[in-house]
């Protein structure tokens, strides 16, 4: 009975043929839908966002009832990134900054490949703190180089969203287009920190100081009030360089900018202007205010000698010019404005030098 056999056969591949079309376009959606949710993190402009388009972005596009990054930062690096940039890297509760990515769950020490199949609590409750009711659970590698960085968790209450059948092509692009968006990320944060920052005493540099000069002075003209700035200068540093060395000087330095951070408020902007020049810029904070600091600041410096290397200590002094401002609603030129209150602080210092050093003076206001 051929017939039968070849009606048999041709249902049997018009079946075939079925699955497989249907096969071929349940990938291009899931394709589509990947490259999508790929755009997303390629978009993220800074650090802090690609960290939430991956955890709630990735969550909400996959419909997942958890998801958790791993990274690997045994610098710390990546979260002093994020303080740098204004981040509090506390507040990513989904994101695990891990030195080594023994620990957390058995399958991360070795995963090469995406690791897909039931959630078990013993060895997954530590990626999804607090969520309950997992069900399956995906491990993502983010793959740099030869190494892996970290990895993405998905977690679902779905058994069989996440098993070993499902094939893994996708969530493996899907690693590795993350980890070079977060090493990408870094690396622009890393550049963007560069630019504005004192490599010596990590204080901010004389450029970011004149940007937020006029952004502070804008903020002061909105609300009516007044601002401030310190200039503070090393005495006779320049003997510390000549008769122990440029390193001592530099220990010195460091160690006087140390100090004054002690002193000052979390609002206030520290910048090394240059050379031995430091400069305190106060919001809301009047002449006589910030005199006061000046005068704190010349103590803590006086009061105790510095080790300038392991054998060595010496007392050092600074003087400290400050200069006030409040912008009227109709002062237009601030950046004119930024650079007068400069450089009445630094008259002022001048005079402290003038004046025999160890002072504080106030300037024109
Ligand atoms: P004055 O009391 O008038 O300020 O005397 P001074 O010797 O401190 O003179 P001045 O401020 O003009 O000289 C600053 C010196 O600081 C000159 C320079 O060699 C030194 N210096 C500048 N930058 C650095 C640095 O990064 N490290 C070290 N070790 N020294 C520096
Ligand atoms: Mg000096």
């Amino acid at each position: 009975m051929p017939e039968v056999d070849e009606s048999r056969e041709n249902d049997d591949l018009r079946k075939r043929l079925a699955e497989m079309t249907a096969e071929a376009s349940n990938n291009e959606t899931i394709m589509k839908r990947t490259q999508a949710r790929e755009l997303t993190l390629l978009r993220a402009d800074t650090l802090s966002q690609l960290l939430h388009v991956m955890v709630d972005g990735l969550r909400e596009s996959y419909a997942l009832d958890a998801v958790s990054v791993v990274l690997l930062d045994p610098q710390h690096e990546v979260r002093h990134l994020l303080v740098a940039g204004g981040d509090r890297p506390e507040e990513f509760k989904q994101i695990f900054f891990v030195d080594s990515l023994v620990g957390l769950a058995p399958q991360l020490a070795v995963l090469h490949k995406p690791w897909l199949g039931p959630f078990v609590g013993a060895d997954h409750h530590l990626l999804f703190p607090g969520i309950g009711n997992l069900k399956s659970v995906a491990l993502v590698p983010l793959p740099r180089k030869d190494r892996v960085t970290g990895a993405l968790c998905f977690g679902s209450r779905d058994a069989a969203r996440f098993t070993r059948h499902h094939g893994t092509d996708f969530l493996s692009h899907l690693g590795a287009v993350g980890a070079v968006c977060i090493e990408n990320a870094v690396n622009r944060a890393r550049l963007l920190r560069a630019g504005i920052t004192d490599f010596l005493t990590g204080w901010h540099n004389r450029r970011y100081l004149q940007q937020r000069l006029k952004e502070e002075l804008a903020r002061a003209q909105r609300r009516g009030g007044s601002i401030a700035c310190l200039m503070i200068d090393i005495d006779r540093f320049k003997a510390v360089n000549d008769g122990y060395g440029h390193l001592a000087g530099d220990n010195a330095l460091k160690e006087v900018a140390h100090r004054i951070e002690g002193q000052i408020r979390s609002m206030d902007t520290a910048a090394r202007f240059g050379g031995d020049e430091l400069a305190i810029l106060l919001p809301e904070a009047t002449a006589a205010e910030a005199a006061r600091l000046g005068e704190r600041i010349r103590d803590v410096i006086a009061a105790q000698p510095f080790a300038l290397n392991s054998q060595i200590s010496r007392g050092l002094t600074v003087s400290v010019g400050v200069a006030a401002v409040s912008p009227g609603r109709d002062d237009a030129d601030l950046k004119a404005l930024a650079d007068r209150l400069v450089a009445d602080a630094d008259a002022a210092l001048y005079r402290a030098k003038a004046l025999g050093r160890n002072r504080v003076q106030v300037g024109a206001g």
